[in-house]
């Protein structure tokens, strides 16, 4: 009994590990060159069709990298710009401010040269002052000089002599010392003019000096502003740099996307082998239809994107038409609950998915799956045929029950192949997770979302 769980024991897990291998065994990373050769060639052999399918799927992820990676150096160069542009704006502020300072120092200076006008003005004033007292000095003393020889001379008793009389001798003698007195009360007048002249001087010479300060203080500023701006420059150079290191980046990456489109256009002959389906093929043989679309039903009555079969779990869900599968999703468990937002990014709550792009009457249409059962949903870059099983019911992510849920999106009348290789990478092919590009509301100007009654015909 012990021997038989151990075999069984071993068998599972045998089974587990063989259906965990990938589907495609081939690593095209490693084998590029190959692929490359076989698949660049005018006519692939039978036997290599699908493979060739398959490699241009991988350099459609590729171009798809490719391009996120663009976007994304797009986005940094940007904001680089924006802070270029504002560190541009600073360095305009202190420009501004280097020419206010400028004008500060020319006003500083021309008040330095008229205050030293005014002082020279004042000197030459004092000296002349000087030269005036001097004059003056040298009159008075001339004159002492003269009454002193003439008394030394006798002239005092010449003078008494020939005076007429006492009071016209104390006349004569009296007009000598208001002379002298005249005189020295005009020295004593020039001196407090020199006086106040030599504080006119120093006051001005404290003004030149505040003055001098001031420049000193505007000066260093404007030093201060110039290491600002130099550093705002060199800031800017930087940012410069890095835009251009950027720009680089992004265009290697553009120029890697379109290298992969061209190598894709060699290939996708392959691709162009899907033929268009005469009709839709329903999700489900059978099954109920639980809830139509655009809303729930009452009384939730929320926003309803797309048609609900309810059906057990395991049921074979199958594909709508000819197409290849886009993108799938498979990391969710089997049963989910209301609620449960697991799904891929964007399209969270869907849990196990299934995209696929089909033709039908040479119009191509978007359809999705969700809710798969776990380990179901069939991988991303194959071919598939009108009611070739895709995956199996589940109640993956926001889910109560057993059930999947279908959208229809038209995508024009392009060719599976023209789309995808013009492709933007989103999921809801840009028509939104809401209900403004519906189609009968719009005159069917792709993208748009279908009424997935239309499509597999229900009325
Ligand atoms: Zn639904």
């Amino acid at each position: 009994m012990k021997k038989v769980r151990y075999i069984l024991v071993l068998l599972i897990s045998f089974g587990l590990i063989v259906s965990l291998m990938p589907i495609n065994a081939i690593d095209f990373e490693v084998e590029e060159e190959v692929w490359k050769g076989i698949c660049s060639q005018s006519s692939i052999s039978k036997d290599n069709i699908e493979n060739c399918r398959q490699y241009a799927d991988f350099l459609q992820d590729r171009v798809k990298d490719s391009q996120d990676v663009a976007n994304k150096y797009k986005g940094e160069i940007n904001k680089y710009k924006n802070d270029i542009a504002k560190q541009i704006e600073i360095a305009k502020g202190f420009e501004r401010k280097i020419d206010e300072i400028n004008a500060e120092i020319i006003t500083l200076n021309n008040n330095i040269t008229t205050l030293e006008n005014n002082i020279v003005k004042i000197e030459a004033d004092i000296e002349a002052r000087k030269a005036d007292i001097a004059e003056k000095d040298r009159i008075i003393i001339e004159r002492m000089r003269k009454t002193q020889s003439d008394m030394r001379f006798g002239h005092e008793i010449d003078f008494l002599i020939k005076a007429k009389d006492f009071s016209t001798l104390l006349a004569s003698a009296s007009v000598v010392n208001d002379i002298l007195d005249f005189e020295s009360v005009q020295i004593k007048e020039i001196n407090r003019l020199i006086a106040k002249q030599k504080e006119d001087q120093a006051a001005i010479e404290l003004q030149k000096e505040t003055v001098k300060l001031n420049i000193i203080s505007a000066k260093n500023k404007k030093a201060d502003v110039v290491v600002l701006k130099s550093e705002v420059e060199v800031a800017i150079k930087n940012y410069q740099e890095s835009v251009m290191e950027l720009a680089a980046l992004q265009s290697q990456a553009t120029a890697d996307a379109n290298a992969v489109k061209k190598q894709m256009d060699k290939i996708n002959k392959a691709l162009a082998a899907v033929e268009t389906s005469k009709n839709f093929v329903r999700p489900i043989a059978g099954g109920r239809i639980s809830a139509r679309v655009w809303a729930y039903p009452a009384p939730w009555s929320a926003m309803h994107l797309g048609y609900d079969y309810a059906a057990p779990v395991g049921t074979p869900i199958r594909a709508g038409a000819n197409g290849v599968v886009l993108a799938s999703y498979d990391a969710c468990p089997t049963t989910g609950r209301l609620g449960n937002w697991c799904g891929r990014p964007g399209m969270g709550g869907g849990g196990n998915q299934v995209f696929l792009i089909v033709s039908v009457e040479d119009k191509i249409y978007g359809l999705t799956y969700f809710h798969m059962q776990s380990g179901t949903p069939i991988a991303s870059g194959q071919t598939v045929a009108a009611g070739q099983i895709i995956g199996r019911m589940g109640s993956s992510g926001n889910s109560t029950g057993p059930h999947v849920h279908v959208e229809v999106l038209y995508l024009g009348n392009q060719t599976i192949q023209e789309y995808i290789s013009n492709w933007n990478g989103r999921l809801d092919h840009s028509v939104g997770m809401n209900l403004s590009n519906r189609c009968h509301l719009n005159g069917y100007r792709s993208p748009c979302r279908m009424d997935p009654a239309l499509a597999f015909g229900y009325d």
